[in-house]
Formats: C-alpha cells, sequence, structure tokens
C-alpha cells in the first residue's frame, strides 16, 4: 500500500504525533476523515450513530490507517486527533463496534481493563439497574454515584464532543443532574 510516496517528509519513527510533520502535503486530518462515514448504525440509541471507517480492515475487525510508514487501528488515530495521544493505553469502544471512530463512543482503559471489558459485555448487555457495566481503570466495577477522576475527565471530554447528558448519565449509572453539575464544573471542581 502506497498512499503518498514523493512527498513524505522525515519524522520521529514511531512517535505519532497527531499535529506533528504531515507525511504528505495533506494533513492527517485530511487524509482520516474522508474515509468516516459518520452514517453509521445506531448500536446503542444513547450513543447515537456510529462513524464507521470505509477504508482498509485489519482482520481483528478494527479500521486500518497509514501513518509514518506504520498502519495504526483508526480507532487510535481518531483518539489522537480529538484528544491527545493514548500513549501505553488501550482505546475501548463504549459501542462495541471496532469499526467505529466517533470519538465520544471511545474511550481510555488497559489492556486489563479491555479484557474486563469483554467480559463484562459478554456476560450482560445492559447494565444492572444503578450500575453500568463498564469497569474503571482500577480494574473494579463502580455503582451509582462512584465515579473516578477518570470518569469525571472522560465525561468532560465526551460532553466537549457532543455527547449529552442524559446519554452519559445512562452509561455511568448516574443521574443526568450529576453529569451536568461535572460538565459546568459546580462537582469535582478538583479534577481537570
Ligand atoms: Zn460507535
Amino acid at each position: 500500500m502506497i498512499d503518498h510516496p514523493n512527498t513524505r517528509t522525515r519524522s520521529s519513527a514511531g512517535c505519532f504525533q497527531p499535529t506533528g510533520t504531515p507525511e504528505s502535503s495533506l494533513s492527517v486530518e485530511e487524509r482520516f476523515w474522508p474515509k468516516v462515514n459518520k452514517n453509521g448504525p445506531t448500536i446503542r440509541e444513547e450513543l447515537g450513530q456510529c462513524w464507521v471507517w470505509t477504508a482498509r480492515m485489519h482482520p481483528s475487525g478494527y479500521g486500518s490507517f497509514k501513518f509514518d510508514k506504520k498502519r495504526m487501528n483508526a480507532h487510535r488515530v481518531s483518539w489522537s486527533l480529538t484528544f491527545s495521544h493514548p500513549k501505553d493505553l488501550d482505546v475501548l469502544h463504549r459501542c462495541d463496534n471496532r469499526a467505529c471512530v466517533r470519538p465520544e463512543h471511545l474511550f481510555l482503559g488497559t489492556q486489563q481493563d479491555n479484557v474486563a471489558d469483554m467480559m463484562a459485555k459478554g456476560r450482560h448487555r445492559k447494565p444492572a439497574p444503578g450500575r453500568h457495566r463498564y469497569v474503571t481503570h482500577l480494574g473494579k466495577e463502580h455503582g451509582m454515584a462512584k465515579l473516578e477522576d477518570n470518569d469525571v475527565r472522560e465525561i468532560r471530554l465526551t460532553a466537549s464532543v457532543g455527547a449529552t447528558n442524559r446519554g452519559q448519565a445512562r452509561l455511568y449509572g448516574v443521574s443526568g443532574r450529576t453529569i451536568k453539575r461535572i460538565v459546568q464544573l459546580e462537582n469535582w471542581k478538583h479534577i481537570t
């Protein structure tokens, strides 16, 4: 696969910089987003439509995007372009749709979280009342009003890209008012 063979510029190998040196005359964003179909399926109502990767796919089902001569998972690139480099964390899907690259359908976790998350999703598709089915970054489930610092950061991030308070409330198993107060910086002010 040769995308742009002639105009490649040198950049630090193996280090993905979302706003760094482009590998062609097009920016990473200009190459990435046209490959995304924002009219994807709605897998969970509260999340809205998935944004589906339309270019090359890994056999694993994840989208594949070439950057700096390396193939990267498209959903990780989406996270990098929207927020920041996930570093050694995994970028996981809320929507369980591996081809999806919609930033607010993604969240950060460890490989351990990834396994725990898949297992939890396999056991029960819907969260039990008062609990949500995601596993925290500390590897334990949390219930009503037991948000972790990382949850608060995630809630603010996903709100900033359009997630609704109601949708997030359902995801986290807390009230819409709790989400609103977090987003408006009335609660959890110490978390930045
Ligand atoms: Zn999705």
